[in-house]
């Protein structure tokens, strides 16, 4: 019993000393070797940040059903996120590892260190900053609505009160209609923004509420919807990383000098054709 319970606590001390470097259970293709290596190098303030040596793997948890952000082509996982997190990771001398899951368990991923940083269109907001720490901002968004093409039940944003809605859950489109269940809306939730879309184009919601450049890829792939003039949130994506990391820093220091080199905007221009 008591062999059982050191083992255990063996265990446990090592798996938190873990968290403390890299994170437990992180996925599969990196060895926890590697994490930790990518981790504890990152969370050392003397390494220069223009060093291009190998320092390991770095896991960024993301929902890849958001395009331009971050979408399947084929196998991989491409878009705007992806692209800058590449190139973060480039200057800091890390290797990228791109992890597909929930939008909805990007946060948890990040605070038990399963994933280094969570990068999704992830709007910056004040409860989101209770749990993780967000790096600078890289980009604005806004929250549009998308109706069936000629629909009489929600024909602005003020129709949204009353109607039934579909949103990705946990998303800020989820919280901005949640908002509206005391006026009568109807709140329909689902793991994909394609599957709110999907509920649209079947005609069990009135309206999606999502951010603006995923929406125009939705409407431009599914014929008879469009988006209303009527945009009614505005905000800003950044990166998501543990409360108290020292990457945090790191990521603000790379991204600074991505925005001063134009590589932002090149890598966002080349996903948004103005
Ligand atoms: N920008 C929205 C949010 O942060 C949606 C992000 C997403 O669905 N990937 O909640």
């Amino acid at each position: 019993m008591k062999k059982v319970f050191s083992a255990l606590l063996a265990g446990v001390m090592a798996c938190s000393m873990a968290v403390a470097f890299a994170g437990c259970g992180g996925s599969s293709s990196s060895s926890k070797a590697e994490s930790s290596e990518a981790k504890s190098t990152a969370d050392s303030a003397d390494k220069s940040t223009a060093d291009s040596a190998d320092k390991g793997t770095l896991h960024m948890a993301t929902n890849a059903f958001f395009e331009p952000y971050e979408y399947y082509d084929g196998d991989k996982i491409v878009g705007i996120d992806v692209e800058i997190a590449e190139a973060i990771c480039d200057k800091l001398g890390y290797t990228l590892k791109v992890d597909d899951m929930d939008f909805d368990s990007i946060i948890t991923a990040v605070q038990s260190g399963k994933a280094d940083f969570g990068m999704a269109g992830m709007t910056v907001t004040e409860e989101r900053k209770q749990a993780i720490d967000f790096t600078d901002t890289y980009t604005n968004a806004v929250q549009v609505i998308i109706v069936k093409e000629g629909s009489d039940a929600v024909k602005n944003a003020d129709d949204l009160a009353g109607a039934v809605v579909g949103v990705q859950m946990g998303t800020t489109g989820d919280i901005y209609v949640s908002d509206l269940e005391a006026e009568g809306t109807t709140v329909e939730r689902y793991n994909k923004g394609a599957d709110a879309v999907l509920a649209l184009s079947q005609g069990k919601v009135d309206a999606v509420v999502i951010d603006n450049e995923p929406a125009k890829s939705f409407v431009a792939q599914n014929e008879g919807l469009t988006i209303l003039n009527d945009p009614f949130e505005n905000e800003e994506y950044a990166i998501c990383i543990a409360k108290g990391s020292e990457l945090t820093a790191k990521f603000n220091e790379a991204l600074k000098a991505l925005k001063e080199e134009g590589k932002v905007d090149e890598i966002v221009k080349k996903y948004i054709k103005a």
